[in-house]
């Protein structure tokens, strides 16, 4: 297939669709582990087409529910320092951190700017000498190469005035800590394509074999999602343990070469908490000691707050960890909606609680649903 409508076709969706329903003979339980998928699945309604069949349950793939509350009030904090700026993505900004959002901060008096790339925000530090710029980084693997290549270029043109808050995180980890947990419930992964676009699938294959777990590669349009659906059904059926990549127009088994050079020349992995589910070992891309002048937690580390807990009422840990469907948290379009958010899942354009309360409850399906 060349063109995008290709990947959204029908036709092959209903095909599809038919093939797996015939093949399951058990209701599998598969995991999507990126956001993105999960919105799609849940926008094209995939998941209810199949819910006979199998069972969907989303993963923790979105990187801004799993940002602790703690380094969204540390990023206020500064925000409210004289001569800074805090530049963040824009789905940051009404993430709820222990008290308000930055948004929320941004109107009572923060210098808080959405940004779409490190590098806008590292031109910040170059127009505004006088100021402190800091970028909250944000995301998965997908997105650490922008950083890294904003604090080389920083690095290169001696720019002092500009840090970052290292809050990127990585996904196999936290992959791990769910098949390694005692409820588990996962079959089978649906990998995040763009994640391993970077990272490659080589040490998937060796996860994949100690966890008895099988995972498919996949992408993101609707075909894309059935087609790694059914290449899962098609493992578990079989009972076969292994990595297929069904993404193979991005996706190579050693990654992205070039790009995870750039990440490993500033960044190393370390442990880091992740919201909702505590310390995640290797869960995250801490800066290098050579690199750690640009770590805002170093320079400005007076600013860093207390950690306050969550609002016990928002369950994003057992959404992110499939224990439960957004609609199982008693908050689900009560206390916690997409205009006033109690949790990240509810606010973040990854978030499964925002895939619901968008898609659910009216349902957009571009697919003609199987006799
Ligand atoms: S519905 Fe809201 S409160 Fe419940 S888990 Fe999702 S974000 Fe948290």
């Amino acid at each position: 297939m060349k063109y995008l409508d290709e990947y959204r076709d029908a036709v092959l969706a209903n095909d599809l669709i038919k093939q797996i329903c015939a093949m399951t003979t058990q209701r599998w339980v598969l995991m999507d582990v990126c956001g993105g998928q999960t919105h799609n699945l849940v926008r094209s309604g995939i998941e209810t087409a199949l819910q006979d069949a199998l069972e969907i349950i989303h993963g923790p793939g979105c990187p801004v529910c799993v940002t602790p509350s703690q380094v969204i009030d540390f990023a206020i904090t500064l925000s409210q320092r004289p001569n800074t700026i805090l530049a963040s993505f824009g789905d940051m900004l009404r993430v709820p951190g222990s008290h308000e959002s930055m948004l929320t901060a941004r109107s009572a008096g923060g210098d808080i700017r959405a940004v779409y790339s490190p590098i806008d925000a590292l031109k910040l530090a170059i127009e505004n000498p006088s100021k402190e710029i800091v970028f909250l980084a944000v995301g998965f693997e997908t997105t650490a190469p922008a950083t890294a290549l904003a604090l080389l270029q920083a690095e290169r043109e001696g720019i002092q005035n500009f840090s970052i808050i290292p809050a990127h995180v990585r996904v196999q980890p936290a992959m791990e800590a769910i098949v390694q947990s005692t409820d588990n419930r996962v079959q089978a992964f649906l990998a995040a394509g763009h994640v391993c676009t970077i990272t490659g699938y080589q040490s998937l294959e060796s996860f994949s074999q100690t966890s008895r777990t099988p995972i498919v590669v996949t992408g993101f349009e609707p075909i894309d999602l059935l087609d790694g659906i059914l290449h899962s059904v098609r493992l578990l059926e079989a009972n076969e343990v292994r990595v297929v990549n069904r993404y193979a127009r991005n996706v190579q088994r050693d990654g992205n070469v070039s790009a995870l050079q750039t990440v490993e020349s500033v960044y190393e992995v370390g442990d880091r908490s992740w919201r909702g589910f505590g310390n995640i070992p290797s869960g995250a891309l801490v800066l290098r000691e050579d690199w750690k002048h640009y770590d805002a937690s170093e320079k400005f580390a007076a600013y860093i707050p207390a950690q306050i807990p969550d609002d016990q009422r928002c369950r994003a840990a057992d959404v992110m960890a499939g224990r439960i469907k957004p609609m199982e948290c008693a908050a689900f379009g009560r206390d916690c909606t997409p205009e006033s958010p109690l949790g990240a899942p509810m606010v973040s354009s990854e978030g499964a609680c925002a895939a619901y309360a968008r898609f659910q409850t009216t349902l957009i399906t571009p697919l003609d649903r199987p006799e």
